[in-house]
């Protein structure tokens, strides 16, 4: 069995786009606009910032009341379309209850879509046009690709059907083309037998959001396992009080499976290395620009 350490495979991204960034005649620019103080949110936040200044990205934190009006929201967002020194928009999510979420991704010009949330943005991608990725997903297939694993023709089991992760992940491993062209199964909790789908997988991809949820009489000898399930749960051990764990009983499966992402250190790294990615891909497209 081999670890799909994504901690290290984001790092390695993270150093390439460094270097690249490095030539630039401008660095690319994200924004990211944060509203309210979801200490949650504020902790994503800190990372995608820290990671921007790292590699060398202009990076702008756009902090907001959390009593901001929608309007007053869409107004940034649009000073944000029109500034030539932003590449790519990132609105945090969960937004307060006022606020339409759909209306603030759909207000972000899907040319800066870093979020790759834009439903411009999911159209291309569900019909295999140049699009924006949304980043976890896309973290999960750059997985596959850098650990050689062949998706051609294998059968892919998605467990949830999200709209930033599931719903994605499998209309981007079903197209016909290279690191996909898998035959997809997508399966949520109207399943009655789960196992029944998950047995048959090759590749088993877990977004549900239920802690060890993946056992090892669900899945054949060999399969390779994505889980990306980040859940807390309750550890007096642990000075925070408790512990993350993933989607998947890591310590049963691991003993089936060939390849394996642990949790933490498998997707979650990969998520904020594709909103870079993102970011550097929306400056190209944007000042025209080729490597
Ligand atoms: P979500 O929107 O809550 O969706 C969960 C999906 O799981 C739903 O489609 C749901 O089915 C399905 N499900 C729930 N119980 C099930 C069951 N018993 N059998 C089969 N399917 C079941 O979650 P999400 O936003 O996709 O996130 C999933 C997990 O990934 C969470 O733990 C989240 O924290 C984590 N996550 C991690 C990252 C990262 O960077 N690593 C990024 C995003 C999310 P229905 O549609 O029928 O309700």
């Amino acid at each position: 069995m081999q670890i799909i350490d994504g901690k290290t495979t984001a790092a390695e991204i993270r150093e390439e786009l460094k270097n690249k960034i490095k030539n630039l005649p401008k660095p690319p620019g994200l924004v990211t606009i944060l509203v309210g103080d979801d200490p949650a949110s504020k902790v994503y936040v800190n990372s995608k910032q820290k990671a921007c200044a790292e590699t060398g990205m202009y990076s702008v934190l756009e902090k907001l009341d959390e009593n901001v009006s929608e309007n007053e929201l869409l107004e940034i967002i649009e000073k944000y379309n029109n500034d030539e020194s932003i590449h790519g928009i990132l609105v945090q999510l969960p937004l307060p209850a006022h606020i339409d979420e759909d209306k603030v991704i759909e207000a972000i010009s899907p040319k800066k879509d870093a979020d790759g949330f834009h439903p411009v943005s999911m159209g291309n991608l569900v019909i295999g046009k140049e699009t924006f990725f949304p980043c976890t997903p896309h973290g999960i297939l750059v997985l596959l690709e850098r650990y050689g694993i062949e998706t051609s023709g294998k059968h892919v089991v998605v467990v949830g059907r999200s709209n930033i992760v599931g719903k994605p992940v499998a209309n981007m491993l079903m197209q016909k083309k290279k690191n996909a062209n898998a035959i997809v199964t997508v399966c949520h909790s109207a399943a009655a037998d789960l196992s029944y789908y998950t047995k048959q997988a090759d590749i088993l991809i877990a977004a549900i959001g239920r802690a060890d949820f993946i056992t090892s009489d669900m899945v054949k000898d060999g399969v390779v396992v994505i889980d990306v399930g980040i859940n807390r749960v309750e550890d007096a051990s642990k000075k925070r009080g408790y512990r993350l764990t993933g989607d998947v009983d890591f310590e049963g499966v691991s003993e089936k499976a060939s390849y394996i992402t642990p949790v933490p250190g498998g997707v979650g790294p990969m998520t904020i290395a594709m909103l870079l990615e993102n970011t550097y891909t929306a400056f190209q497209r944007i000042e025209n620009f080729e490597e």
